[in-house]
């Protein structure tokens, strides 16, 4: 069909023109190819906020009434602000958090996904996401072991809206009315309330909040000295709380705790979950992904007995976020957490399409096809290139372990499962009142000094520096480097400000 230039939408054309998209993407590759390869000790330019809104509003178009006419170069310069101010992900110098340098091609994957623009909660918006979901919940599932077709998978933006997504079905399943009556469904007296390790994830409480379960609701199950739950404790806390008129629905593990790492015995929690007829939630966000791994999966020993696994892809397998795998043992309680029927987006007849569509299941509308960058890596390196990975940074976060436990000045606070390792460093003359504001200031100025980046956390009250090594180039170099950055950093903090900052 012929069509004529309409002077209406003529002024649109430029931006939606082919050639110019090219250019765009080469301005975008010349610029994240040096990225990619500079393996410098870089770790966060940390800019302040009003300086850098003052950088990024010089670069904003004054035009208002008219499409501004395009300039190739201040893309380039949007883009270079883009990559040089966020946390140096790709650099040895990037030790501070659980998001992944991301491997380049499942980038490559997500830009085409921005493109295409296909969400997934629906199969007719996003046929190929849709079957790849379902084709990546069964690869994973050979680690996990349930039996084909009888269980779920959904994504999720995240891990915590994976939390709350589960915790959700399970309080459905316990209180099967509350979703349609609200609090009226509970008789007098019900007080619906969840057991979590004393180091679960922040976002389980925040669940707890959102679904009217108040934060004393909480019951907090005890850990011991090695950061995992007490199992011995967990019967006499259930007991305790049901004394205290609570009716707990959901025990929630942690399969890789977010601040060192600890792995919850899920297989005797599971026993206890099922004894007691509790949903039995395992929190793997960090450490599931350790069962692609021979040598490491043990930790999620018992894994399979869970009613609800929340597993982070843009964590441990590398991709960008957010890309979050929720599984459910039992398939039919993957439609437990959302009782709804909207005409709009739901059918009535299920047919071979709309069965695939995940809308009812999670609880985003439009929902980014995150499955697709995992999926074509997985298809075109297979589960090894994960497996070495994880394998590798499992492996060098031991050696930094032992290369600590051989410096009198650092004290190590536990033995590492998985890539975070947690330690203090307590030069002699610290005051022992001195050392949690210490390791504060430690962290803050290896921050600010921009050569890496590390995070710090409380481990039994008293803060801790935290190093997550998610990148397969850092080497015991590096780690000696930041060792030294720590002392001398250290020492400057002791001797001009006396330890207290
Ligand atoms: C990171 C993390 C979360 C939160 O996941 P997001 O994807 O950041 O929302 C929850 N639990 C654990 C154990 C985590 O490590």
């Amino acid at each position: 069909m012929e069509t004529r230039c309409d002077p209406l939408t003529d002024p649109l054309s430029p931006a939606f023109d082919e050639r110019r998209f090219r250019d765009h993407t080469e301005t975008a590759v010349s610029l994240l190819g040096p990225q990619l390869a500079d393996t410098s000790i870089r770790g966060l330019d940390l800019i302040e906020p009003a300086t850098l809104a003052k950088v990024a509003r010089d670069l904003m178009t004054c035009e208002r009434d008219t499409v501004a006419a395009f300039d190739e170069k201040k893309l380039a310069a949007i883009l270079d602000l883009y990559i040089r101010t966020g946390i140096q992900v790709h650099s040895p110098g990037y030790m501070g958090r659980q998001f992944s340098g991301v491997v380049p091609l499942s980038g490559v994957v997500d830009f085409v996904s921005s493109v295409v623009n296909q969400p997934s909660s629906f199969y007719e918006a996003g046929q190929l996401p849709n079957v790849a979901e379902r084709l990546m919940a069964d690869e994973l599932n050979r680690y996990i072991g349930w039996d084909p077709g009888t269980f779920a998978m959904v994504t999720t933006s995240g891990g915590s809206l994976a939390n709350l997504t589960a915790l959700l079905a399970a309080r459905n399943r316990a209180f099967p009315d509350l979703w349609a009556r609200g609090a009226a469904a509970l008789p007098d007296g019900v007080r619906p309330a969840i057991a979590v390790g004393a180091d679960t994830h922040y976002s389980v409480a925040r669940a707890a909040g959102i679904m009217g379960i108040g934060e004393q609701r909480v019951v907090r199950l005890p850990i011991g000295p090695d950061q995992r739950i007490r199992v011995d404790a967990v019967r006499p806390a259930l007991d305790d709380a049901r004394r205290r008129g609570l009716s707990v629905f959901c025990l929630v593990a942690s399969a890789g705790t977010t601040s060192v790492g600890a792995f919850d015995p899920l297989d005797e929690l599971a026993a206890v979950a099922r004894e007691q007829n509790l949903w039995f939630h395992v929190d793997g966000a960090h450490g599931a992904a350790l069962l692609l791994s021979e040598r490491h999966r043990h930790k999620l020993r018992g894994v399979e007995q869970a009613d609800s696994l929340a597993w982070d892809a843009h964590k441990m397998l590398f991709v960008p976020a957010p890309c979050t795998l929720l599984f459910y043992r039992d398939k039919a309680h993957s439609l437990g957490a959302f009782r709804q029927k909207a005409s709009y987006v739901f059918d009535e007849q299920p047919d071979p399409y709309t069965a695939l569509d995940s809308g009812d299941k999670n609880f985003e509308c439009t929902k980014r096809p995150m499955i697709m960058p995992l999926w074509v890596l997985w298809s075109l390196y297979g589960p090894a290139l994960f497996r070495r990975k994880i394998d590798h940074l499992c492996g060098i976060t031991e050696e930094f372990h032992h290369i600590l436990r051989g410096e009198p000045d650092m004290e190590t606070l536990h033995r590492p499962e998985v890539n975070i390792l947690c330690f203090r460093h307590r030069p002699e003359e610290l005051p022992d009142d001195a050392v949690h504001a210490f390791q504060v200031a430690i962290r803050n100025r290896v921050k600010q000094e921009g050569n890496f980046f590390i995070s710090k956390v409380d481990v039994d009250g008293v803060a801790a520096l935290r190093v997550v090594l998610m990148n397969h180039r850092i080497t015991t170099e590096h780690f000696h480097l930041l060792l030294g950055e720590i002392r001398r950093t250290g020492q400057d903090i002791l001797h001009r400000e006396g330890g207290r900052n």
